[in-house]
């Protein structure tokens, strides 16, 4: 019978950072339904709309099923050899900085971390960037800054055991869902739970929050350095965890007071009310229990790592940190972002946490690695990347997974430096996505069902997405690919596995410490699992190590951090706002998620239930502004910036500042060729992550 030909299968969520466990059923080679994993830690069950409609959107008909070179079918063989022998001449021609990957935190671990180590351990440079700067990089440095190392403390408990939790720059309604769906319950639960949500927008997640915070955009390091200034003025820091623990807060307080030494002065910036600002700062100083999450609001920033660090200030200078229900808290956007990072997925990173700033961590990754031709210093953050394939100094670059040409800010000049560039692989599950159509070589990658390997969510779990089906035509895995690609460079010495667990064992070997105390990512107690323990892999938060087996739940509960003092460290924060104010004929360009979209929809648009939510391009204007340019309700709207332009419909709505419109960013040339926001976005970057500025882009605004 069909029931007895069904077959389920643990598995997470490739979506976002929430990493959602699911359980698939398959039947015939193919999923026919999902369902959430009620013993996963991340979601107990729950799924949100894209999570539950995994199986929808698993049999695309734009699967692209061979590898092509210059638009021909064409064998593996002859796509890898044409490559390779291209990367080898470049290389020999210009040195190994005119080579370049660009990957994705929808990579498995273990792809991203034969990446990393074929280019900086063999090729010889560092520049292999990622999506993932796009996403998470200002948390990241904020994180590196305070704590010595990128850890996030806390763990998703804390956000329903918290007493007053703070959402900054986080639509989770639609970007964190089934996170979102737990903070519901808890609120339902315990109504005396207090949700305060910053953000310029009312987003559907201020439905839950008992205040609003409708900050002036980029003004969220004002907002905490006045935080930071009033728990001092109102007797409500904790001292002894200051002087024990932390060093620096003096000169972090005293900038807090110059910008923001009053209430009435963060109100003037932050263009709030004074007394619900400070309702907020009463709320954070008299709870233990506080929460304050961050994500793309804050990160998405020309001073992103500053924000997260006065958020952090804050939660040091009250010593709520390492507790249950009291912590900072980064949400990270993709199911893997977390994972690259652990690998070293970044140009300034290298693998197990370790960086380029010290030659001991250089050497001790090329000896493990037994490296032919290691990276010496960090390479090209993605907006330089492009930059560079522009100028002609990147001659190759190969792009995984991700779809630059739709997301990256400034999208129309990527696409343009893309077109001129001499060799452009492309590893994709879809033949037709923007870049794709910029590929000499098109590589035909895997993806959810069949791949098979591991992420890391938001609250440093590593879980297993499995692969079960068989790859379609023929495809292969990302990792196999590269390591095929690097044995035809005549790399073979390095890169001959058989089986994913292999690499992740490796991966776990090289994150072995011999001081504990030296950086937070350690998973060494899983450097022998077996192949048959790695299949079956259950979910378990990093560290996981001799003393912590089964993983470690929250990080800093003993006050010691990875700074060489073992304190951690206040930043002293100047505030600033975004580079670019608008002009007076022009409006500022907010740009983020719709509820049911993921990314550039290469995937998610394949399903009519999930386009049915919102089928087409809009922007949210004020009523206020709509009057003054005589726009009316979903009239069509033209949003322009540097020659690139973005159609919408028009929604009046008074969740918008006056002044401000917000435009969805997944729509790509498929679906809507005229509506891609980010080709709107400045290039703008935080000079210290270069994460660039998407949430202020000011725009020009017309009928069209
Ligand atoms: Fe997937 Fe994220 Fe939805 Fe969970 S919340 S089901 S990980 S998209």
């Amino acid at each position: 019978s069909a029931a007895e030909q069904q077959q389920t299968h643990q598995t997470t969520c490739c979506y976002c950072g929430v990493g959602c466990g699911v359980t698939a059923t398959i039947e015939n080679n193919a999923v026919v339904a999902v369902k959430g994993r009620d013993d996963h830690p991340a979601n107990f069950g729950r799924l949100c709309v894209k999570g539950s409609s995994l199986h929808q959107t698993q049999h695309s008909p734009d699967r692209l099923l061979k590898p092509r070179l210059h638009g021909n079918d064409v064998s593996w063989d002859e796509a890898l050899d044409y490559s390779a022998k291209k990367f080898n001449d470049i290389i020999a021609e210009h040195g190994p900085d005119a080579v370049a990957f660009y990957l994705s935190g929808q990579l498995l671990t273990e792809d991203y971390y034969i990446a990393n180590k074929l280019i900086k351990g063999f090729i010889g440079t560092a520049n292999v960037d990622t999506n993932s700067r796009l996403c998470m990089a200002s948390a990241v440095v904020a994180h590196k800054r305070a704590f010595g190392n990128d850890a996030v403390p806390g763990c998703y408990e804390d956000l329903e055991k918290t007493d007053v939790l703070i959402l900054v720059g986080s639509n989770a309604a639609y970007a964190h869902p089934v996170t979102f769906q737990r903070i519901v319950k808890a609120k339902q639960e315990r109504p005396q739970m207090k949700v305060v949500v910053l953000d310029p927008r009312r987003t559907p997640t201020c439905d839950i929050a008992d205040i609003h915070i409708p900050l002036a955009p980029g003004s969220d390091a004002y907002f905490f350095n006045g935080l930071l200034s009033y728990l001092a003025s109102h007797n409500h820091l904790d001292q002894n965890y200051i002087e024990q623990f932390t060093e620096g807060f003096e000169a972090a307080l005293e900038i807090a007071q110059t910008q923001s030494g009053s209430v009435q002065a963060v109100a003037q910036v932050c263009d709030v009310a004074a007394p619900l600002i400070e309702q907020v700062f009463a709320l954070f100083a008299k709870n233990e229990k506080v929460v304050t999450v961050f994500s793309q609001g804050i990160n998405q920033s020309s001073s992103g790592v500053d924000k997260g660090n006065a958020i952090i200030n804050c939660h040091l200078a009250t010593g709520k940190i390492g507790k249950e229900g009291a912590t900072p808290f980064s949400i990270t956007g993709q199911p893997n972002a977390m994972g690259g990072r652990e690998v070293g997925g970044l140009a300034n990173q290298l693998a197990a946490h370790m960086g380029f700033d010290k030659q001991d961590d250089i050497d001790r990754v090329a000896n493990f690695w037994q490296a032919t031709n290691m990276a010496q210093k960090e390479g090209l953050k993605a907006v330089d990347m492009f930059k560079a394939v522009d100028e002609g100094k990147i001659k190759a670059i190969w792009i995984m997974a991700t779809n630059p040409v739709v997301s990256m800010p400034d999208a129309d000049f990527v696409k343009r430096a893309l077109e001129k560039c001499d060799l452009v692989m492309v590893s994709e599950a879809i033949a037709d996505t923007d870049t794709a159509k910029t590929a000499d070589v098109l590589l035909p990658a895997t993806t959810w069902s069949e791949k098979h390997g591991t992420v890391t969510n938001s609250e440093r779990c590593i879980s297993l997405q499995k692969g079960f089906l068989p790859p379609p035509g023929e495809a292969k895995h990302d990792w196999d690919i590269m390591a095929i690609f690097a044995r035809k460079m005549g790399f073979s010495e390095g890169f001959n596995y058989v089986h994913q667990a292999e690499i992740f064992r490796e991966h776990a070997a090289l994150s072995a410490l011999d001081n504990p105390r030296a950086r937070a990512f350690d998973i060494s107690a899983m450097a022998d699992i077996s192949n048959d323990q790695y299949d079956a892999l259950e979910p378990i938060q990093w560290p996981v190590t001799a003393q912590e087996p089964k993983g470690t739940k929250r990080l800093f509960s003993d006050g010691y951090y990875f700074t060489p003092s073992s304190k951690a460290k206040f930043i002293a924060i100047t505030a600033r706002l975004p580079v670019q104010p608008p002009k007076s004929d022009e409006v500022i360009m907010n740009t983020g998620r719709i509820r049911d979209q993921w990314h550039t929809m290469s995937r998610t648009g394949t399903s009519a239930n999930l386009l049915s939510h919102t089928e087409e391009p809009y922007i949210d204007i004020h009523p206020d502004d709509a009057k003054r340019l005589a726009l009316a309700e979903n009239e069509l709207v033209e949003l322009s910036n540097r020659g690139a332009r973005y159609l919408g419909r028009v929604k009046i709505n008074t969740a918008q500042r006056i002044g401000e419109v917000f435009a969805p960013m997944h729509w790509n040339n498929k679906y809507a060729a005229s509506s891609r926001a980010d080709a709107l976005v400045n290039p703008f970057t935080d000079p210290i992550c270069g994460q660039p500025e998407f949430k202020h882009s000011p725009v020009k605004i017309r009928p069209h």
